[in-house]
């Protein structure tokens, strides 16, 4: 498996599976959510309206996916990222739990290839150096097998060289 870190925008992607930094509601948002929904067109919405009217939304730490929509990919994980509360609200294992989540999804879909945007470091305010830990080693411990690519797709600098140092250093 090979996990790649690139500086870009992860609507623009061709790949199995991209991962959605969503919030409970399913319904869209700012940040990435938005910029996925917007490039995605309707269909994305309506497979989350449909989900959202069988289970009430999608609880933090927890995945659901949907179909690419106008995306070039297959499917879109849509996890639900902790809000940053100084630490005391168990964000460490609400962020531990979206990758491992969004991975257990991308298994069952046999995707090859994923991407991930930096969950909960946008609006959420997790402190981007922490989440990328927890974003990289979740993922290593994982490893599964039908995975030959794990794309980090960072939006902002910061992020960006955080991940490259952490994965490279
Ligand atoms: P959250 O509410 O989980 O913090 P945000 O969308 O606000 O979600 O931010 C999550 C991360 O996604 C941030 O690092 C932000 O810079 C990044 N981001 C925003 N737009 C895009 C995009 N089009 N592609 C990839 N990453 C993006």
């Amino acid at each position: 498996m090979k996990i790649e870190v690139i500086k870009g925008d992860i609507t623009k992607l061709t790949v199995d599976a991209i991962v959605n930094a969503a919030n409970t509601s399913l319904l869209g948002g700012g940040g990435v959510d938005g910029a996925i929904h917007k490039a995605g067109g309707y269909e994305i919405l309506e497979e989350c309206k449909k989900i959202r009217n069988k289970q009430g939304g999608c609880n933090v730490g927890d995945a659901v996916y949907t179909t690419g929509g106008k995306l070039h990919v297959k499917y879109v994980i849509h996890t639900v990222g902790p809000t940053w509360n100084n630490g005391r609200s168990k964000e460490s294992t609400h962020l531990t739990r979206c990758y491992q989540n969004s991975l257990r999804i991308a298994v069952e879909l046999k995707v090859r290839s994923i991407a991930f945007p930096n969950i909960s470091t946008g609006i959420y305010r997790y402190p981007k150096a922490e989440a990328a830990i927890i974003a990289i080693e979740t993922i290593k411990q994982h490893q599964p097998v039908h995975l030959q690519r794990i794309i980090f797709v960072c939006f902002d600098e910061d992020n960006f060289k955080i991940y490259y140092d952490y994965l490279n250093g």
